[in-house]
């Protein structure tokens, strides 16, 4: 009896022919180099397909997903790739992108013991507690709950301008730019929050600078500043 998963290798197999049928030369060119402009940190969720639904290519994302898109400073996976990302592929978009009916986010609005899970989701309790009178205000249940996924969605993009290698490159270059997105399952829209990112360089610079520039003013007045 064929196994559930060898589906994914006749899928393999009919891939690679219909791109060498476009393309004869595209794994050459694949595996030569990466040059992807966009970084994007989105959620496990198997229904959230970063590349399908930005309709970008192989090679033109650098991609990291965890439970809830959440960029903790101690978690080594997504401050690794943040790194590498921006010193080495030099990113010109730092997209972290949330999506309504988000199981991590909704686990973190219940009073239960999820284990390991704990330490995970307190990251997105705290979002809570830094909004909870925002929160606490929206009587809906369910629109409590989006508009936590969206301020989570903030509050990482924030957890990434705190890393020094972003402030230090976006010194350099005017990039990254920080982007915040939340993806509609039932619509298939992303959503752009339209984060201020100018606006929270500026309010978080004097608690998180790591520099030692004053970031907005000095990149908008000398560009030869450090
Ligand atoms: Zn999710």
């Amino acid at each position: 009896m064929k196994k559930s998963y060898e589906v994914i290798f006749e899928n393999n197999k009919k891939w690679v022919e219909s791109k060498l049928a476009e393309n004869p030369d595209f794994f050459k060119i694949l595996s030569a180099s990466q040059t992807p402009e966009y970084l994007y940190i989105g959620c496990s969720d198997s229904r959230v397909s970063a590349e399908e639904m930005m309709g970008m290519k192989p090679g033109e994302v650098f991609v990291t997903r965890n439970v809830a898109n959440v960029v903790n400073t101690l978690d080594m996976s997504s401050t690794a790739v943040i790194q590498y990302a921006v010193e080495h592929l030099k990113v010109k978009h730092i997209i972290v992108c949330g999506h309504y009916g988000c199981g991590g986010v909704k686990a973190a609005m219940t009073a239960e013991d999820f284990g390991l899970l704990n330490p995970w989701l307190r990251t997105i309790r705290d979002v809570y507690r830094l909004h909870q009178a925002e929160l606490d205000a929206i009587e809906d249940e369910n629109l409590r709950y989006e508009r936590l996924v969206e301020l989570n969605v903030q509050e990482q993009c924030i957890n990434v301008i705190k890393m020094a290698v972003v402030q230090e490159q976006y010194l350099l270059d005017e990039y990254p730019i920080v982007h915040g997105w939340v993806f509609d399952l039932k619509t298939g829209k992303i959503i752009d929050l339209e984060i201020d990112f100018e606006n929270i360089l500026k309010d978080i610079q004097k608690i998180y600078n790591l520099t030692n520039s004053n970031w907005v003013m000095s990149r908008k007045n000398n560009k030869n500043f450090i």
